[in-house]
């Protein structure tokens, strides 16, 4: 009997891990831990001290942190910005807007859409007053690729 009920509230402690509790702002992504976390915060505070430089009194301060700060998950150790552990209104993680591409990468990405476009455009078939400004616009992308390149 007595095991029966301890089976039950375990079942019962189980089912609650899974719900995500009213007003939780952080999950674990990886392991779902709901209560153990580390951020890297700055904390802004007030210290009082001699021409010594020994502490008189510091008061408690301000914890300051943000979606970039560091946290680390107490449980499986995950660590990431603080904007991957957030939960929105419904309990749900939402991915961190992607950071913006590098201008390596646009170049890059410039360069492989030109190519596409270049090699879209038929030459052969083309009609020299007709076609002039696609005939252009090749002759302009051309010339991107080859100096990109750098033949
Ligand atoms: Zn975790």
């Amino acid at each position: 009997m007595c095991n029966t009920r301890e089976e039950n509230a375990a079942e019962l402690a189980q089912e609650e891990r899974e719900e995500i509790p009213d007003g939780q702002a952080y999950q674990c992504p990886e392991c779902n831990e709901l209560e153990d976390f580390t951020i890297e915060a700055i904390m802004n505070t007030t210290c009082y001290v001699n021409g010594e430089a020994e502490v008189l009194d510091d008061s408690g301060g301000d914890i300051e942190w943000d979606g970039d700060d560091h946290m680390t998950c107490g449980t499986c150790g995950y660590e990431a910005t603080v904007d991957h552990f957030e939960l929105d209104d419904e309990g749900k993680h939402t991915p961190p807007a992607p950071s913006k591409p590098s201008p390596e990468t646009l170049l890059a990405e410039a360069l492989e859409a030109l190519k596409g476009l270049v090699g879209e455009i038929d030459l052969s078939k083309l009609n020299i007053r007709k076609d002039f400004s696609l005939i252009n616009a090749h002759a302009h992308a051309s010339k991107f690729i080859i100096k990109m390149e750098g033949r």
